[in-house]
């Protein structure tokens, strides 16, 4: 339940300030990530995204973003009955990519998924652990439209909304277990 739920986060995702610089306030899921039960919990209300009212799996694929966004889409994967594809940061997928280059505050960064991941007209639900200004979602939105696929939702435990990310997904429809 979303009790459940909040008690979890509050016991389990602790604040780590000035990391991985300064300013930065970073959420830290490890602990949660450690106990079976709040993992499991977090797993099935991410899952609900790719799920409609009768708790039909309406998707065809789950993406997890490199790379905490792999520790949680696998198992929503696995919980709908679809396969898993992955989107990584460049060079790291062996086979022919899509790629998106886009602006971080000070640097670019480039995320590529296979070409032969998704088929046309695959509905895809995108898993990770924040939202912070959506570029990651964004881009990854990007590689999935080039494959003729079209993202169902965005699944997430937090978003920081003081980030706006919710803004640069247009449409795509956002589950976020937290709102920051
Ligand atoms: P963005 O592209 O700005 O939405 O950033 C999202 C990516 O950065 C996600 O993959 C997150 O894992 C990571 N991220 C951004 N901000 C935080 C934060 N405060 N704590 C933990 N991870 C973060």
């Amino acid at each position: 339940t979303s009790s459940d739920i909040d008690r979890y986060f509050d016991a389990l995702i602790r604040d780590i300030p000035d990391f991985p610089k300064p300013g930065v306030l970073f959420k830290d899921i490890t602990p949660l990530l450690a106990d079976h039960d709040a993992f499991t919990a977090t797993v099935q209300a991410l899952a609900a995204a790719g799920r409609d009212e009768s708790g039909a799996t309406v998707v065809d694929k789950v993406i997890g973003m490199e790379a905490r966004g792999f520790i949680l889409a696998a198992p929503v994967a696995l919980a709908l009955g679809v396969g898993f594809v992955p989107v990584r940061k460049a060079g790291k997928l062996p086979s022919a990519t899509y790629a998106v280059s886009y602006e971080l505050e000070y640097a670019q960064a480039t995320l590529e998924m296979h070409t032969d991941a998704l088929e046309a007209g695959d509905r895809v639900l995108l898993v990770d652990d924040v939202l912070a200004t959506g570029g990651t979602a964004a881009a990854t939105q990007k590689l999935v439209g080039y494959a003729g696929a079209t993202v169902q939702a965005l699944a997430v435990l937090m978003e920081l909304s003081f980030l706006h990310g919710r803004e640069v997904l247009g449409q795509t429809p956002l589950l976020a277990l937290r709102t920051l």
